[in-house]
């Protein structure tokens, strides 16, 4: 079979992850959810009590952190320092702080030295902020997912009720839109749709019918 990569990248919430395991699983190709490694990077930082602006510390420290991924029951799991974190990077918490941690263009040099060596040796369904634009800017098919923040406030709040967890869709808004304008106005790999993405506005879109329409822009790009 020949190997493809398919970069998927967008804004918090925008159903990235839930599409890319989906096609993953469709196409018999591995999912990297690189948002994971930031998240876990941000988990270490909290619990070292490290803030999320305190560059020096964070570069200083980053000798000391190792994430990997690996594959287990068909599910990523993130490893940090040998750790299994993927129970603990969930949170809107851990992902406020993944976007903080995730500025700094040693921490993003050491992530995308990863990701590049994981899309090296097989066919995979990645998805974040850089993917089409740095990590895989010669990617088979590039797809930029987005929607409305309300509607991706309101998936993420289903989301966590769903886990028992209480929150505030206000909150939640306004958070989503704090990491949108971090990620799309930071210096190092903002968020951006590559000039050769597909843009895919899911706003008034199911699941079923986002992979629909993802298989068939994959299919005309791929040509099967
Ligand atoms: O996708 P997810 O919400 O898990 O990402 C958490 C944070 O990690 C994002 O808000 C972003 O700041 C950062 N990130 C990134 N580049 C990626 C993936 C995630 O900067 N490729």
């Amino acid at each position: 079979m020949r190997k493809i990569n398919i970069a998927i990248d967008g804004p918090a919430g925008a159903g990235k992850s839930t599409i890319a395991k989906s096609l993953a699983k469709s196409r018999n190709m591995v999912y990297v959810d690189t948002g994971a490694m930031y998240r876990a990077i941000g988990l270490y930082c909290s619990r070292k009590g490290i803030a999320g602006d305190d560059e020096t510390t964070i570069v200083g420290e980053l000798d000391n952190i190792n994430v990997s991924l690996a594959y287990e029951n068909g599910e990523q799991v993130v490893y940090l320092n040998g750790e299994n974190v993927n129970g603990l990077i969930r949170t809107p918490e851990a992902g406020a702080m993944a976007s903080a941690v995730s500025v700094y263009p040693v921490v993003r040099s050491k992530m995308v030295e990863l990701q590049q060596a994981l899309a090296e040796k097989t066919s995979v369904v990645m998805d974040g902020r850089d993917i089409g634009t740095v990590v895989l800017p010669n990617a088979e098919v590039k797809i930029y997912l987005t929607a409305s923040s309300e509607v991706r406030a309101k998936r993420r709040y289903d989301e966590l009720v769903a886990k028992g967890m209480e929150c505030d869709l206000t909150q939640l808004q306004k958070e989503i839109e704090e990491r949108d304008y971090r990620d799309m106005n930071r210096e190092t790999s903002p968020l951006k749709q590559a000039e050769d993405a597909v843009l895919l506005d899911t706003s008034d879109m199911n699941i079923e019918e986002v992979v629909a329409a993802m298989q068939k822009i994959i299919a005309e790009k791929i040509g099967d």
